[in-house]
């Protein structure tokens, strides 16, 4: 009786009690800040192999100017939502520059990926839809797509044959990603169009990982594989990881665009993102769109990355990415590594469950531009070989 009404009807202290005895139990470490690949925390300076800047912009000094350009002009903030008064020419031009980098008609800004995400899934799936995802999208599909009212199937990962098994004809939505965030393996995106053109279902692409990464000008993984954008009703992308900043859109059709500016509930109920940020992002895309002698150093560096770990006996994904998951297996020897890497200068983040599938836990160790050679090198001297008893830990994730 005196225990409930102490703990509230919400369980809080047995949930992170059986978090904690799992090993799972999370903490936010604070940093005092990142750039050139390196990062400061408690005093100490790191090598950084745990970030999604992998262009190096999140430090620029343009876009820096750009948004305290933007700042003068604008104010600190959009004060107030974007159908009141809160959209502004400078989140107008970022749109159209947008549109005119990836070839979409439309464009809508959102404050963050994981509201654009939900936003999409709400405003379209009613009780007679279905949605179909690769059973390793990003939490915020899965989570909305297993709130909502329509019927959800998850397909195996990457399974084509699987999907088209699922599939009806003209009843939903596939959703998958460019580049998979904590695997750095691409979706199979010409068998995903040809699917949804053949069954008559809309198809979303969720490009975080990949827009600035893959494809001439970095327009992402539709451009790397060479997929026609319009056959890809759905374009989502956030300006968090390689654009160094933060924010996301969604792109299509400009009924896809008018429909959500009147359905997407995290759209007209939410403050727009301020207007600096916006210049700051339009910055970061001409940066962005320059790039290509970064993509080609970043690729040099994933390759001396890759041969060196498996040279060293460490099990890779099946990944051409800057996302390179090492698989360890058990969350305590990930936990374990991590912590080693750390005593000698080397931040890398322990990726576990629920984050990834159990049995599958891995350092995600990611790449940019900002570092050099030296710093790989550095990274796969303090990793070393790896112990015997780990070599067996990854197999059952390839
Ligand atoms: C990071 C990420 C998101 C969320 O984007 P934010 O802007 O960080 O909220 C969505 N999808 C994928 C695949 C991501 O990696």
């Amino acid at each position: 009786m005196t225990g409930s009404a102490v703990t509230g009807p919400f369980g809080l202290s047995a949930a992170l009690a059986e978090r904690e005895q799992a090993g799972l139990l999370r903490s936010r470490v604070a940093t005092d800040g990142a750039s050139g690949g390196r990062l400061k925390v408690g005093g100490g300076d790191y090598l950084n192999f745990s970030a999604n800047d992998y262009l190096g912009l999140a430090d620029h000094p343009a876009i820096k100017v750009a948004f305290q350009e933007g700042i003068e002009r604008y104010g600190a903030g959009a004060g107030a939502s974007p159908l009141v008064t809160g959209y502004s020419r400078a989140h107008q031009q970022l749109e159209e520059t947008l549109a005119e980098w990836l070839g979409l008609e439309a464009v809508l800004l959102f404050n963050c990926g994981f509201s654009a995400n939900q936003a999409v899934l709400k405003a379209l799936l009613g009780k007679e839809h279905l949605l179909w995802q690769d059973r390793l999208n990003h939490a915020s599909l899965q989570e909305m797509g297993s709130q909502l009212p329509c019927k959800m199937k998850r397909f195996g990962h990457n399974d084509m044959a699987a999907l088209e098994r699922q599939l009806e004809p003209n009843r939903g939505l596939i959703v998958s990603e460019g580049v998979f965030s904590m695997d750095g393996d691409q979706g199979p995106w010409r068998a995903l169009a040809a699917l949804a053109a053949q069954s008559g279902n809309w198809l979303m692409i969720d490009d975080a990982h990949g827009l600035g990464v893959l494809g001439p000008q970095g327009r992402g993984t539709l451009a790397a594989q060479g997929v026609n954008p319009a056959g890809v009703h759905i374009q989502m992308g956030t300006f968090g990881k390689a654009i160094g900043v933060a924010g996301a859109f969604v792109g299509g059709s400009r009924e896809l665009v008018a429909y959500l500016v009147n359905f997407a509930r995290h759209y007209v109920y939410s403050t727009h993102m301020p207007a600096a940020q916006a210049c700051a992002v339009i910055k970061s895309i001409e940066l962005v769109r320059a790039a290509d002698e970064a993509r080609a150093q970043l690729g040099e560096l994933i390759t001396r990355f890759r041969q060196g770990a498996q040279a060293l006996g460490w099990q890779l994904g099946a990944s051409n990415t800057p996302i390179q998951p090492l698989l360890v297996g058990e969350s305590s020897a990930a936990l374990q590594l991590a912590e080693r890497l750390r005593g000698r200068g080397v931040w890398v983040s322990a990726i576990r469950p629920p984050t990834v599938p159990v049995g599958t836990a891995r350092l995600r160790i990611t790449l940019s531009a900002a570092h050099r050679a030296e710093d790989v090198d550095r990274l796969l001297d303090v990793l070393g070989p790896c112990p015997a008893d780990n070599e067996r830990g990854g197999t059952h994730a390839a």
